[in-house]
């Protein structure tokens, strides 16, 4: 790890990352209503109407730990977001890092990275970034003696329910035993040796996340997939990394939709967002009360939340077009509430 890296010494690193505007939006000429005039804020020029109708645009700053305008890379969000984190593993820590914003915001595309094209297309995201740097943290003088194996799972918590996109999408059961500790049944984990191997996990996982989806009605848009990076040293774990990629959160206002299943699936989404929030700023203001049972996806992170050596990283999404501008404030607050006080 060199110099120039960052050192974050705080437990929560809040963060946001603007798209460009793609080719439908470039096409039909819409507004970029976001700028990025330093590292660290981002304006919001959000357009309205004065009571005689003159149109205006209002400002409103944000403030994170960084901001990515749209010439940021994968890779360099990930120098700044997820990457400081793979040390606290090493350390037997737990990570976290979640990729929160709208459907279309790139969620998906920071953290699992595009395979879709041809493989000459294709382009890493945080998960492949992470993995990577696992494998050369273990190599160093400090790790080596240490006998640290690494394993990865990859699973999708939708509507409540959790499903292995290592195994077929098999839906494993939850428990939590008297100790408070939660383990969810019959998970694969798939031992790797090397960066390579892990690519071909992610493929087979986002592959499977994919199936049997049209593009009009998608799934992975209402589910959260997670990918977990475990060490373990003589089968016993040492340390976690699990990153998230989370459900759209717009879907949290489907909740007055005609459709049943599509209400109930908002509910649980809101309910969800609403508990990572909770949780997140628990580890932050280091409280002894942790909402972790509101939702499957705060009890299945129940460790990562807990402890003197929890780390988390939030990476908020924002599409940069005008006709946004109302779920980009959404995400911007909610990112907001995020930050360590
Ligand atoms: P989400 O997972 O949040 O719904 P995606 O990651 O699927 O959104 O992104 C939507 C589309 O925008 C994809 O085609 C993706 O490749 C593209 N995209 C997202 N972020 C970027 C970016 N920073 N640069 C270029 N294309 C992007
Ligand atoms: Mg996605």
């Amino acid at each position: 790890i060199s110099m120039d890296d960052p050192i974050e010494e705080h437990r929560i690193c809040v963060c946001v990352r603007k798209r460009p505007l793609n080719k439908q939006e470039r096409l039909k000429k819409e507004c970029d209503v976001i700028t990025v005039p330093s590292k660290n804020v981002l304006l919001v020029h959000e357009p309205k109407l004065k009571v005689d109708l003159t149109k205006y645009l209002e400002n409103q700053a944000f403030k994170f730990d960084y901001s990515f305008d749209e010439t940021a890379s994968n890779e360099m969000v990930y120098r700044f977001t997820a990457r400081p984190l793979v040390q606290t593993i090493f350390e037997g820590g737990k990570a976290t890092c979640f990729a929160y914003g709208q459907t279309g915001s790139g969620k998906t595309h920071t953290m699992g990275g595009d395979f879709s094209g041809r493989a000459q297309n294709a382009s890493k995201g945080i998960y492949a970034f992470a993995s990577r740097d696992v494998f050369l943290l273990q190599g160093q003088p400090r790790y080596r003696n240490m006998s640290l194996e690494v394993y990865v799972t990859f699973f999708e918590i939708y509507n409540g329910k959790v499903f292995d996109l290592l195994n077929k999408k098999a839906k494993l059961r939850v428990l939590e035993d008297g100790k408070q500790q939660v383990q969810v049944v019959g998970l694969q984990e798939r031992q790797v040796g090397c960066a390579e191997d892990v690519i071909k996990m992610i493929e087979m996982g986002s592959a499977c996340r994919t199936s049997g989806q049209t593009f009009a009605n998608s799934s992975s848009s209402r589910s959260h997939a997670c990918f977990q990076i475990l060490l373990r040293r003589r089968g016993k774990l040492h340390g976690k990394f699990s990153l998230v990629d989370l459900a759209g959160n717009e879907r949290g206002a489907d909740t007055s939709s005609a459709d049943r299943q599509t209400r109930m699936e908002g509910a649980e989404i809101n309910k969800s967002l609403l508990a990572l929030k909770e949780c997140i700023r628990a580890l932050g203001q280091n409280k002894s009360h942790t909402p972790f049972r509101e939702s499957k996806l705060t009890q299945v992170l129940r460790d990562s939340f807990i402890g003197a050596n929890s780390r988390t990283c939030m990476i908020a999404m924002i599409s940069p077009g005008m006709s946004s501008c109302e779920y980009t404030l959404n995400t911007l607050r909610y990112a907001d509430r995020v930050k360590e006080l």
